[in-house]
């Protein structure tokens, strides 16, 4: 059985920690914990979570975008465990977006990202996989992956005026959804 973890808040070390490399994927203790932050990420509402997010220091995160209260307009896609990912190339166009984070609970930023990237990880099965991601989804890469090397969306701001309340970004982004809000931070 999967079980909700502890999400590690801004401040704390292990945020600002290069992750160590994961050698034995099929181990049992790194599957249990595959398993554990797909539970996690679902609950909280997140559409990422890496490693460290749950005082773990290693190169693991999920990509687990879903339309949700935090995020509503999210694209559908399984839950997928990324391991010691590379960034192999990307598009030279950066965009801009609402970022929120786990770890950094009431306030959003507006994040410059490549548009497109093209990545390589080991999957939880231990296959090697080659992948390109546009979009919301190589969003969620970038941002993941930074975890992994102890950055945080607020390193990656243009200015500290892209950054809001999550209260205000609701009612930014109420024109565009009809969603209710549900506080989600914990
Ligand atoms: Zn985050």
């Amino acid at each position: 059985m999967s079980k909700l973890l502890q999400i590690s808040c801004l401040g704390h070390k292990v945020l600002r920690q290069k992750a160590a490399f994961v050698k034995e994927v099929g181990n049992r203790e790194i599957q249990e914990l595959i398993d554990d932050l797909i539970a996690t990420v679902k609950d909280v509402n997140g559409v990422g979570i890496a490693a460290p997010q749950v005082y773990q220091s290693k190169r693991i995160f999920i990509i687990a975008s879903n339309p949700n209260p935090r995020y509503p307009n999210a694209p559908k896609m399984r839950p997928t465990a990324v391991i010691n990912p590379r960034i192999l190339s990307h598009s030279e166009k950066k965009v801009k977006d609402w970022e929120g984070c786990l770890s950094i609970p009431g306030i959003r930023g507006l994040v410059p990202r490549y548009q497109s990237i093209s990545v390589e990880y080991t999957d939880r099965k231990g296959k090697i996989r080659k992948r390109q991601f546009k979009d919301f989804i190589a969003r969620i890469f970038q941002h993941e992956y930074d975890h992994l090397d102890g950055v945080v969306f607020l390193d990656r701001l243009e200015s500290t005026k892209d950054i809001v309340t999550e209260r205000e970004y609701l009612r930014i982004i109420a024109k565009t959804t009809k969603n209710e809000w549900t506080s989600a931070c914990r």
